[in-house]
């Protein structure tokens, strides 16, 4: 008897498949050592890096450390019910994320569950953690500002709207401040935020959805947690979380996300510890050799999309904790080269009373210039310029040596410069208030103001044109340009307002 080719490829086909099915029953496997949040699991030598394992009574974990005689996993709870012994059973699939228009507003922990005593919210699709990073072909430049609201840092270091801007300073240097000031400012901007907490302490996070909360900024906003007391393994997924529901908004909703990453160095860590428990070698300062890869594969999935792709972006702000002012230490000078640029916020400038506490000098946008609105651009050139000088004939001035006119007046300048940028926590001023600011500054009309009243006359000037001239605030706003006419009407308004203020 002939029998046809399709047949035997038929048959074979259905031997195959039921020898899938048999393997499926035989990934089962048990707990040969569990300790420290991480189980070696003999019997799924089979699984993928990455899977996740369910070891039953809902726990799972997540296999790593793929090795010959067993499968290394780490815990993603339930630390002291996995034994020896434990069963532990493939899923076939990576870790997830349970996502959904309704998690906006809520505080969840990096598996989806609810943190905030409320119902679990409604889960519209799952969104693998790990998720690789748009192409180039897909992505378009930066080209839309994301105001954070700070005259500082929209002025001298703008973020567009797609890009990745590092926060880096010691310890108590107003780093988050920066980040919920800027989550604030997004109100009724159209776009979500998701502020990720890494390795915090559980009041710090209480606190900071406290502040969200009170100031309406809940209402576009999700916050993922991951305090401290916390297993390694869920701090280390927790970044991964939040961009993942990012990703959710950017890609199905085609929405402008904003993702605040507080902090890396914690992240870092919890994966240096998850890492040395595993056994892999570590590396300079101890921790593994794939911790760069670590967070530039989490950093690549910032994006703005083009047109085509629906548009839509995510903004990851990422923080780093430094030591010391050392920017050369290990991780930080992984994120700096994987970030578009940094905010570099100093203790000492802190602690002098200038905040937020940026170094003009050393902080730097690397494609945001190109979103910034041409009116703030404009101004901002001279405000740097008056920094920058300042900086370098204050330390002349120090030495009490007679000054030409020339560079009194330029240290003047520079001291009233300092001054406007200072900048109250809470209190985000919007780009048509930056111009009005920026103006007055930079066309010298505080050179009759005493040094310690820029504050104020500032705050006063701010309000005295959005009571008396709140079309002029309309026109820039929408304009966003300098033009002759608004230039004029700056001019007049700003000359009005000193002659009250001086009386
Ligand atoms: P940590 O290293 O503990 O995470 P951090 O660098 O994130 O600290 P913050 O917690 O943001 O710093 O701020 C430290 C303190 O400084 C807080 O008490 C905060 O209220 C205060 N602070 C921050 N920014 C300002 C500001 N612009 N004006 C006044 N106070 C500020
Ligand atoms: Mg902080």
């Amino acid at each position: 008897m002939l029998v046809k080719p399709e047949e035997i490829s038929s048959i074979i086909r259905k031997k195959i498949d039921n020898y899938e099915e048999k393997m499926q029953v035989d990934e089962v496997g048990y707990v040969i050592q569990a300790s420290d949040g991480i189980a070696k699991v003999h019997g799924i030598e089979n699984c993928m890096s990455g899977e996740l394992i369910d070891f039953g009574d809902n726990i799972f974990g997540m296999a790593l450390n793929l090795e010959k005689e067993c499968v290394g996993c780490v815990l993603l709870g339930g630390e002291t019910e996995v034994k020896e012994g434990t069963m532990a059973k493939r899923t076939g699939k990576t870790v997830t994320i349970g996502v959904g228009d309704d998690i906006i507003g809520r505080v969840v922990n990096p598996l989806g569950e609810p943190l905030d005593g409320k119902e679990p919210y409604k889960i519209d699709a799952y969104r693998d953690v790990e998720f690789l990073a748009p192409g180039v072909m897909s992505r378009e430049s930066v080209n839309q500002p994301l105001q954070t609201g700070i005259l500082a840092i929209d002025a001298m270091v703008p973020i567009g709207r797609g890009q990745r801007e590092l926060i880096i300073g010691d310890r108590q240097t107003g780093k988050t401040a920066i980040a919920i000031d800027t989550i604030l400012n997004q109100k009724d901007q159209d776009v979500i935020c998701i502020y990720v907490a890494i390795g915090q302490k559980g009041s710090s996070v209480a606190s900071i959805v406290d502040t969200l909360r009170k100031n309406g900024a809940m209402d576009y906003t999700v916050v993922v947690s991951s305090t401290a007391s916390e297993l390694a393994p869920v701090q280390y997924i927790a970044p991964y979380a939040g961009c993942a529901i990012a990703e959710y908004f950017m890609y199905e909703k085609h929405k402008d996300v904003l993702i605040v990453y507080d902090d890396l160095s914690k992240h870092a860590q919890a994966y240096r510890a998850m890492s040395l428990i595993l056994r892999r070698p570590p590396g300079r300062e101890a921790y593994p050799g794939d911790v760069f890869y670590l967070h530039s594969r989490l950093l690549e999935r910032a994006a703005k999309l083009d047109k085509e792709h629906g548009g839509g972006s995510i903004t990851a702000l990422p923080i780093i904790e430094t030591l010391g002012g050392d920017v050369s230490a290990y991780i930080p000078t992984n994120v700096i080269s994987i970030t578009d640029g940094q905010i570099y916020l100093e203790s000492e400038l802190f602690f002098a009373g200038q905040r937020p506490a940026v170094n003009a000098g050393l902080s730097v946008s690397r494609v945001g210039g190109s979103a910034q609105t041409k009116a703030i651009k404009k101004l901002a050139g001279t405000l740097r310029l008056d920094l920058t000088q300042y900086r370098e004939l204050a330390s002349f001035a120090q030495f009490g040596s007679e000054l030409d006119q020339a560079t009194t007046n330029k240290l003047a300048q520079g001291e009233r410069a300092l001054e406007a940028i200072k900048q109250q926590q809470y209190k985000t001023l919007s780009m048509e208030k930056q111009v009005v600011i920026l103006y007055a500054l930079t066309q010298g009309y505080l050179v009759t103001v005493d040094k310690k009243n820029v504050g104020r006359f500032n705050d006063e000037l701010v309000q005295f044109v959005e009571e008396k001239y709140p079309d002029l605030l309309k026109e820039i706003a929408e304009k966003k340009v300098l033009e002759d006419g608004i230039k004029e009407n700056l001019d007049k308004v700003i000359k009005e307002f000193l002659e009250l203020f001086n009386a």
